[in-house]
């Protein structure tokens, strides 16, 4: 029986504990939300079981679809077990249309169909606000090798059909989203995190009616109605 131990990281949106299995993890969900590197705080009731029970969802679905990731099982309303990884310190963000960062930094609306995805790397760290780092940096950092790099394109590709039509079939256009990989303690990686309306920006399809965090930092009112909405849209409930 998995029990679980110590507190070993808490973040802005999750928790972490040791259990008594060293390649597993608890995953816990909070409802504390945060924007523009936290220097917006507030709370969005009931989102920590709500992304918990998407990102489940999701990483069922992902891995039913041949996609590795850390997901291994959904322990109740707040908590999820994971392998536990040594995370690769970048933010790796997919764009299907654009959107906040990238609509500001090249004054392009909101919106704007792309010819095809942009893949964009972030470098994890709070103290810098997440600078935007090139494509060869991880290698040169020592963070991964080229074959690792690689490898996480070729799954990011993957994961960006597979989701897309995910969240097509259920009425919701995925605009943009940020991934995180981990490796195991024998180097293998797999898709870790969560995947929800915190870290996806998500568009309802007909009237772009944005559903996601987008609606916490800039203030649109009507929050937890559309994280609900598309758990909803997502798991039936
Ligand atoms: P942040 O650290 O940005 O405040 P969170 O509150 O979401 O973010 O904290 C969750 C942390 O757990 C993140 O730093 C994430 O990189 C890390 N993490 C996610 N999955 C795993 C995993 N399987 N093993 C180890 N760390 C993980
Ligand atoms: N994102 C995230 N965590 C971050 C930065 C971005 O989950 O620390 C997600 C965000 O929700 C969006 C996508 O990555 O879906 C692209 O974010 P962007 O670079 O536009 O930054 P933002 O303007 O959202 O800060």
């Amino acid at each position: 029986m998995l029990i679980k131990k110590e507190k070993i990281y808490e973040g802005k949106a999750k928790i972490l504990y040791k259990t008594n299995d060293p390649d597993l993890l608890i995953q816990y969900f909070k409802d504390d939300a945060t924007a523009f590197n936290a220097k917006k705080k507030g709370t969005i009731v009931n989102k920590g079981v709500m992304n918990n029970k998407m990102s489940s969802f999701i990483f069922t679905f992902l891995e039913k679809n041949g996609v590795k990731t850390h997901f291994k099982e959904h322990l109740n309303d707040r908590e999820m077990v994971v392998r536990a990884l040594s995370i690769i310190p970048v933010e790796v963000v997919v764009r299907n249309r654009v959107a906040g960062s990238l609509a500001k930094r090249l004054a392009m609306e909101e919106g704007t169909v792309l010819k095809q995805p942009i893949l964009e790397f972030f470098y994890k760290s709070d103290p810098l606000d997440d600078p935007m780092i090139s494509e060869t940096a991880p290698v040169a950092f020592g963070w991964t090798t080229q074959a690792q790099i690689d490898h996480v394109k070729k799954e990011v590709w993957k994961i960006n059909t597979l989701l897309t039509e995910f969240f097509n079939e259920r009425g919701i256009d995925l605009i943009d989203y940020k991934l995180e990989f981990g490796k195991d303690s024998q180097g293998q990686l797999f898709l870790a995190d969560e995947i929800s309306p915190d870290g996806c920006r998500l568009w309802e399809k007909g009237t772009g009616e944005k559903l996601d965090k987008d609606r916490f930092r800039r203030d649109l009112g009507k929050i937890e109605e559309s994280y609900e909405k598309v758990s909803k849209l997502i798991c039936g409930s």
